[in-house]
């Protein structure tokens, strides 16, 4: 069962190439636009579903995303990761103690960005609750990913080789 990230951020260029990582990763990950897009998907689409990271830009055209924050964590128990341009220590400290997990000042690794998604899912429990997955993913050309993946909670070994994701031609092998 893949882990579900809600994704907050305006730009789009940003929000499409951190989807393509997350995804690359086995995340699920919905995206949204704004303040407004993002409360529209905790309100319909993902109603009913455990949302087990959020990653939320602060300059969104709505709005601050800080307002967010409050409603993921208190509301939905959601570990909130932080993306922001800003360096303000004052505001990073009022996120922090306003519930936010952990604050990425842009631009950030995406290796960082993803052992901090894991230390905060973990801290939450979020990890164990499903099974352990440890994804290896390698970029061999733009619509090219090859993806490995281990699930250790079973076991069991399980490739899965993905040519080109827009044709979603796949080969899986498990052992
Ligand atoms: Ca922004």
């Amino acid at each position: 069962m893949s882990l579900t990230v809600l994704l907050v951020e305006d730009d789009a260029e940003l929000r499409a190439t951190l989807r393509d990582a997350l995804e690359v990763e086995g995340y699920r990950v919905f995206g949204a636009a704004s303040l407004a897009d993002a409360r529209a998907l905790l309100a319909h689409g993902l109603a009913h579903e455990a949302v087990d990271v959020a990653l939320l830009d602060l300059g969104l055209p709505d709005g601050d995303g800080e307002s967010l924050v409050q409603q993921l964590r208190t509301g939905r128990g959601v570990p909130v990761i932080v993306l922001s341009a800003r360096h303000g220590d004052v505001q990073k400290v009022r996120l922090l103690d306003g519930g936010a997990d952990d604050f990425l000042v842009k631009p950030f690794s995406l290796l960082e960005l993803l052992a901090r998604m894991r230390v905060a899912m973990r801290r939450r429990g979020r990890i164990l609750e499903k099974s352990a997955t440890v994804c290896v993913a390698v970029r061999i050309s733009d619509n090219s990913f090859r993806r490995l993946t281990r699930r250790s909670a079973s076991g069991a070994l399980t490739v899965t080789l993905s040519k080109n994701r827009s044709t979603g031609a796949r080969s899986s092998a498990s052992a």
